[in-house]
């Protein structure tokens, strides 16, 4: 496959789940990003195939940081992290064009299914 994803995420281990479960079935992982600013900034600089990226983070949240990835490019594919509980904010991103959702704690089935699906 080889698609190039970037990961959003402000728990280091949270990123390191993805990447692992994305390594082993063959996606390519160009970026990480620890807040919403560096998720827009790195969008723009690496320009991935898929973003995986996390509702809570610090200084910007990742439903503005959806909004402003799809603002600058409304074809992005975006699959959205969620914990349980936040059903509300899935349907918020959603409707601002997240193509996803996965919930934590992540399987490694749907997490690759939820990307197959968004990226076929
Ligand atoms: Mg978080």
């Amino acid at each position: 496959m080889g698609h190039k994803v970037l990961i959003v995420d402000d728990a280091a281990f949270m990123r390191m789940m993805i990447k692992d479960i994305l390594v082993k079935n063959d996606f390519e992982v160009v970026g990480e990003a620890q807040d919403g600013n560096q998720a827009v900034e790195k969008y723009k600089e690496l320009k991935p195939d898929l973003v995986t990226l996390d509702i809570t983070m610090p200084e910007k949240d990742g439903i503005t940081a959806l909004k402003e990835i799809k603002g600058l490019d409304p074809s992005a594919n975006v699959i959205m992290c969620s914990a349980m509980g936040q059903q509300a904010m899935v349907i918020d991103a959603i409707q601002a064009g997240a193509k996803d959702f996965i919930v934590k704690p992540f399987q490694a089935d749907r997490v690759i299914e939820a990307i197959k699906k968004t990226l076929s």
